[in-house]
């Protein structure tokens, strides 16, 4: 048995997102660009309905959706082109500590551009306030970027109350809807966001393509180019389009629409029989991230006295991750935790888990008892479980420096 719950990564494709796309490479192969022959046209018509669906999971228009290659892409061109164009009204930038590093890096670059950036503290539970964004704002703010769900812990930003904080202050508001787009209810009008990142791998679509919504009015928002080329998607983004990527990810956004209401209930299930199996057989663990604002298929759990990596080894049949797959190259503890508060060694001892669309009851019982297995055994050898359990208090022990 081989058990993924690391759907916060990447999620596998639906087989009827596949079945849509399958025409696109084969008989509709043409270029969306191509006006003057059939091949263009139904490669243009495939693209306006992906559009179109993809725009209403969260109450926006056709028109307002731009195509990118994904979330990066996505976030890099909110950013950078407001940053560009709005630079002669202000040049400073808020985001918060636990942004995707799609967000942060890019925040990071401006700052070397000669831009302020305001990067907010979160609380224990990895939340800012909407009060947290008003003091920050300045004269020169142009841009507030704060994503809705963690990718890590799953904690989930009040983005209704920060946009209509900004819309009443007259700033743009961003926010990175990876985690949350079609699986959690956003309206873009409601919310007050004026642009909003997605991409199609984290929502059963395929990798390698995303979109940016972009409003329109009250108020247009205008980007400065960071691609130039053919002026595709309202020059914004230029390249010829991913017509059989742009495809999955309008039928991965419809489907979500259909599913919405009834597929969170049922991943709160799962990840709630998860986390309550491993909470309820081990001591010394604990939960991360917020404990009712958060995505609900996400549990990110600390196990003291035992290291992430070592437990993954211990249970290489169970897909999780320790800290975030785009860091977890290199050992350092995450960010995201640390921006918490969580030490480096709770850091070191946390896995995220992550359910989807397509798993079980039986792949989550099954994944509980190799956590606990895996745990228990590594504990067995741990001198420092050992102490802790006979109450020595760790903090005063005078360790021997050799
Ligand atoms: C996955 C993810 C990204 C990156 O998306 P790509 O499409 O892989 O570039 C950015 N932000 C968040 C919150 C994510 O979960």
């Amino acid at each position: 048995m081989k058990v993924y719950l690391d759907h916060n990564a990447t999620t596998p494709v639906d087989p009827q997102v596949l079945e849509a796309m399958l025409p696109y490479f084969r008989e509709h192969f043409g270029n969306a660009a191509s006006r003057s022959h059939s091949f263009g046209h139904a490669a243009e018509d495939a693209v306006e309905q992906a559009r179109a669906q993809v725009a209403q999971v969260i109450g926006a228009e056709r028109k307002d959706i731009v195509f990118t290659s994904g979330a990066t892409e996505g976030n890099n061109i909110a950013i950078k082109g407001v940053a560009a164009m709005y630079a002669d009204q202000g040049k400073h930038v808020i985001t918060q500590a636990t942004e995707h590093k799609a967000v942060i890096d890019p925040c990071k670059w401006l700052e070397q551009q000669g831009y302020r950036v305001t990067v907010l503290p979160v609380d224990k539970h990895g939340r800012v306030t909407a009060d947290q964004v008003a003091e920050a704002i300045k004269d020169d703010t142009i841009l507030v970027s704060i994503m809705h769900g963690n990718n890590e812990i799953g904690t989930l930003q009040p983005v209704g109350e920060i946009g209509r904080l900004c819309k009443e202050r007259g700033v743009l508001f961003h926010s990175d809807c990876c985690q949350t787009f079609g699986k959690l209810p956003i309206n873009v009008d409601e919310t007050g966001i004026d642009l909003l990142t997605c991409s199609g791998h984290k929502i059963y679509g395929p990798k390698g393509v995303g979109a940016l919504y972009v409003r329109r009015k009250r108020p247009r928002v205008r980007l400065a180019s960071i691609m130039h080329g053919g002026g595709h998607e309202r020059n914004i983004r230029s390249g010829t389009l991913n017509v059989p990527g742009i495809v999955g990810l309008g039928r991965a956004a419809e489907i979500c629409a259909e599913r919405m209401g009834t597929e969170a209930e049922q991943l709160r299930t799962l990840r709630d029989r998860l986390q309550a199996g491993i909470t309820e057989q081990l001591d010394e663990v604990t939960v991360n991230g917020h404990p009712t604002e958060r995505t609900p298929n996400t549990a990110n759990i600390s196990f003291a006295y035992v290291e992430g990596e070592s437990m993954m080894m211990g249970m290489d049949d169970i897909a999780v991750s320790s800290g975030s797959a785009c860091t977890s190259a290199s050992l350092e503890p995450s960010y995201v935790l640390k921006a918490l508060g969580v030490g480096d060694e709770l850091a070191h001892s946390s896995i995220r888990f992550s359910v989807g669309r397509f798993t079980t009851t039986e792949e989550v019982d099954y994944a509980v008892e190799r956590v606990v297995k895996a745990v228990r055994r590594l504990r067995e050898m741990s001198p420092l479980y050992e102490m802790a359990r006979e109450g020595v208090d760790l903090k005063s022990v005078q360790w021997d420096a050799h």
